[in-house]
């Protein structure tokens, strides 16, 4: 059965004014964004705000979240991102309850964004990848040049200018070349509320990065540096909220508490309108090949529903109920399904295998158990 996915991730701009060296929009393999015109525009929003309507009216769903993404969506004219939320908002707000979030790299604000951002209520997540050298080595700039200062300056300015409700919030990508006490301590110095941490993509296809280097980190890297970072966090009273370790506990938590789910605990279900109006789903599988999402549907002449029949989506937005055939035997399967479905691609297989970060999957969830074991008695 398919979760209906209740998440518009919308490109209002397809490039981006930094160039990160993992990104999997320009720098995966995958050229789609050649062909999209640089901003979306009013026209096309009012487009996709009809298809959005049209969906949540005749699948009930009573909340409906629109992120405002790229490319850096901030290099889209001001009075550009007004008419785009009061396209969304005139459209959306008798059908549905309509939320704005949007996700920036942090270096393009300027004070009047917070006037929208506040008027819509719109929740800003900024991307930082940790301390200076962390965040440096791979948030760089056309010119290979480290972002850090602007992002923080960036940061700094959205904390003055936000109710703490909106943020910001940091997402910021695991890089176990770092050290994870510096960096839980450097995301306590920086006095965000919430930290969204995500696993670099990868599959079978295109190994981590610290797995694909010459000399690579020995696995599990990734597992190692988290479980550092999770007995950390607990012990500090599991502050500041973080995203990924939370969703982590929940997993396990999930086995022993009849309220709690494990659904989506992971990931969000969500799908795209790029900025020439087609649809796409998630576009966290890019990382899977060469224009790999491309559907060939767009706001003007399909549905939603068209796009969720599509079996690509089938197989993603149902990955719940698809464990993957290896992981059965695993005694950690009931926590993690086997991880992220995109991080289970490799050509030969499609998502049938288990995910590429197995070895940091278990390890974690190894971790939790036995910390959870020491203080409470019970393993999962
Ligand atoms: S730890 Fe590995 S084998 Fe076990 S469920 Fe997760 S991905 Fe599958």
């Amino acid at each position: 059965m398919i979760d209906y996915p209740a998440i518009c991730e919308l490109k209002v701009a397809s490039r981006c004014n930094i160039n990160c060296r993992y990104c999997y929009v320009y720098n995966l393999g995958d050229d789609s964004y050649t062909d999209q015109p640089k901003f979306l525009t009013a026209e096309i929003a009012r487009a996709t705000a009809g298809c959005i309507r049209r969906y949540v009216e005749r699948h009930q769903l009573r909340g409906f979240h629109v992120l405002l993404h790229g490319g850096e969506p901030l290099l889209a004219p001001l009075p550009l991102l007004w008419q785009i939320c009061d396209v969304l908002a005139g459209t959306l707000a008798t059908s549905t309850q309509l939320s704005f979030s949007i996700q920036t790299n942090g270096t393009a604000f300027i004070p009047e964004h917070f006037q929208l951002f506040n008027h819509y209520g719109i929740e800003v997540s900024v991307s930082l990848d940790g301390s200076q050298q962390t965040n440096d080595s791979l948030r760089v700039d056309h010119q290979g040049r480290g972002t850090y200062s602007q992002v923080a300056a960036g940061l700094k300015l959205a904390q003055r200018s936000l109710p703490q409700v909106l943020g910001p919030h940091v997402l910021m990508v695991v890089n176990p070349d770092s050290d994870p006490i510096g960096e839980y301590w450097h995301i306590r110095e920086l006095g965000v509320g919430t930290v969204d941490l995500l696993l670099p993509l990868a599959n079978y296809q295109l190994r981590a990065p610290a797995y694909s280097r010459s000399a690579p980190l020995a696995s599990p890297a990734y597992g190692k540096w988290l479980s550092i970072l999770y007995r950390l966090w607990r012990q500090n009273g599991r502050f500041p909220f973080i995203r990924l370790l939370e969703a982590f506990d929940s997993s396990v938590a999930a086995l022993y508490s009849p309220l709690t789910t494990i659904k989506g605990s992971l990931t969000h279900s969500y799908f795209v309108v790029n900025t020439d109006g087609t649809l796409e789903v998630a576009d966290n599988l890019k990382a899977c090949g060469n224009r790999f999402t491309a559907s060939g549907l767009s706001v003007f002449s399909d549905s939603i529903d068209d796009l969720l029949s599509l079996p690509l989506a089938v197989e993603y937005y149902s990955r719940d109920s698809l464990v993957p055939l290896d992981c059965v035997e695993c005694p950690m399967v009931r926590c993690c399904r086997g991880g992220f479905i995109g991080d289970r691609y490799s050509k030969t297989r499609g998502f049938a295998n288990r995910s590429v970060y197995c070895d940091d999957l278990f390890h974690m969830y190894r971790t939790i158990s036995e910390f959870n074991a020491g203080r409470e008695g019970r393993m999962c």
